[in-house]
């Protein structure tokens, strides 16, 4: 036993130095009055929509809504970045502006609330630590476990050692309970422990020849696509509201966004997810987005919207349903806006697909006159073209949203995507979601909006 001695000893040094990591990045301890005096707190997890909303002025010179910051912030842990990178467009260089500011420069800056403070703390610390030390969780207690040798995965838990009573071993690799010699880097003798799970991609992929037989025969009415290749930069933006300050939750909506990520990522495009945007960060993130300057090297984009709704829009995450001095509506007039020929040079003449889950939540009683449609929807469209827009444009939220499984839209889009994107066209795609809701989900049928394609869409799935 002497063994265990040594290990306490050590855990004590790395202990110290996790949790010195995570005091580092908890620096910002003074009240929030203090340092937004404007500002009033609501409650202790909620704050005061008027001091969101206002606009955060970076160092770089760019301006944007507050939520739009935390959203991105979010987005780069993701993508276990322990930085935030400025998402505006720089005028001068024409480029995305990329500046950088820490954790602890952004929380001098926006009044987080206390939810967003314990995400991103708890998100940058898992971080920093994972890089600091090799960490996976312990199939027997869910416990965080280092692996000291990395050239061993036999990995004891001194957790459930001491719970079972007896030396506890876990595979590194599977995750399961050990099996085998307790020395090995390759493998334990569990059952395929060592073998790749290849779980298939359920994107079917599109035959070279099926593409060239395409092109051959309808070449002039097919949008040209590029070839895959490094210097293809395909963009998508994924925007999902889930937290509302005021309206319900959207639980469930977390599967759709997975979802559409992987078809996304599967179709060749790099996603940008963005979560909890008010209807001013959605407008910021459209236009930042329009001016991407991969959109020059790419043939399309994504932008994909998921929130509640109402005849005239999009929800932010402020919306009210009680009062019109909390409106905060994103007019879905501004995705066409943004990526239209004047607004975004890098997409013209490109196909750019909108999909738009948006419902109308408890609204019935409370939706006034103008149900018929927003105001001011018209007009624009001779400056739009190449675009197409399919919508699940239905009165009520909660049936059309599975809490286990996400909404039927995208689950039924990603379906038939993978099923059919390696020979069908776009439009003929959504013909089919169409098709299948006719069948399937009576109370419920999404709509082509907007469309103004002049060619048909090939995604050529794999190519
Ligand atoms: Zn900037
Ligand atoms: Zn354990
Ligand atoms: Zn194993």
């Amino acid at each position: 036993m002497t063994e265990d001695v040594d290990n306490w000893e050590e855990d004590l040094e790395e202990d110290a130095v996790i949790s010195l990591v995570i005091k580092n990045l908890n620096i910002q301890k003074q009240h929030f009055s203090e340092l937004h005096p404007l500002a009033k707190r609501v409650d202790s997890d909620k704050l005061s929509t008027s001091a969101f909303r206002q606009k955060v002025a970076l160092p770089c010179g760019h301006q944007m809504p507050a939520d739009y910051v935390v959203a991105w912030f979010k987005y780069y842990l993701k993508q276990k970045n322990t930085d935030f990178f400025c998402p505006g467009f720089n005028d001068v260089k024409r480029k995305t502006c990329g500046a950088k500011l820490s954790y602890q420069e952004i929380c001098q800056r926006i009044p987080l609330t206390d939810k967003q403070r314990e995400f991103l703390e708890e998100n940058l610390a898992a971080l920093v630590a994972r890089r600091l030390f090799d960490f996976k969780t312990c199939p027997g207690c869910r416990s965080y476990v280092e692996r000291r040798d990395r050239s061993n995965l036999c990995v004891n838990c001194t957790i459930c050692t001491a719970n079972m009573k007896r030396t506890y071993y876990f595979c590194w690799n599977c995750r399961r309970e050990w099996k085998g010699p307790a020395n090995n880097a390759v493998r334990c003798d569990n059952n395929g422990c060592g073998q790749r799970a290849r779980t298939s991609d359920p994107l079917k992929p599109c035959k070279p020849e099926m593409k060239k037989e395409l092109l051959r025969k309808e070449g002039e009415d097919i949008y040209p696509m590029k070839d895959k290749s490094p210097d293809r930069k395909r963009l998508a933006l994924l925007i999902n509201n889930v937290e509302f300050e005021h309206i319900n939750d959207r639980i469930g909506a977390d599967k759709d966004e997975r979802r559409m990520e992987r078809l996304l990522e599967g179709l060749g495009y790099t996603v940008v997810t963005l979560r909890d945007l008010s209807a001013l960060g959605m407008l910021a993130a459209m236009r930042d987005f329009a001016q991407r300057e991969e959109h020059v090297q790419s043939d399309s984009c994504f932008v994909v919207l998921m929130s509640h709704g109402d005849a005239s829009g999009i929800c932010g995450v402020f919306d009210s349903l009680s009062s019109d001095d909390e409106e905060d509506i994103f007019q879905i007039d501004d995705v066409f806006n943004s990526l239209n020929t004047p607004n975004c040079a890098g997409l013209r003449d490109k196909p750019k697909i909108i999909l738009i889950q948006a419902c109308r939540g408890d609204r019935e009683g409370s939706v006034d006159v103008t149900d018929g449609g927003p105001r001011d929807r018209r007009g624009k469209e001779h400056r739009e073209k190449d675009f197409c827009c399919l919508r699940s444009c239905t009165p009520d939220t909660v049936s059309y949203r599975n809490e286990e499984t996400g909404s039927h839209f995208f689950k039924d889009i990603v379906e038939i995507f993978n099923e059919h994107a390696c020979q069908d066209h776009i439009e003929e795609l959504f013909r089919k979601v169409i098709k299948k809701f006719k069948e399937k989900h009576p109370h419920q049928m999404p709509c082509k909006e907007r469309t103004t394609l002049s060619k048909k869409i090939y995604l050529f799935p794999g190519l």
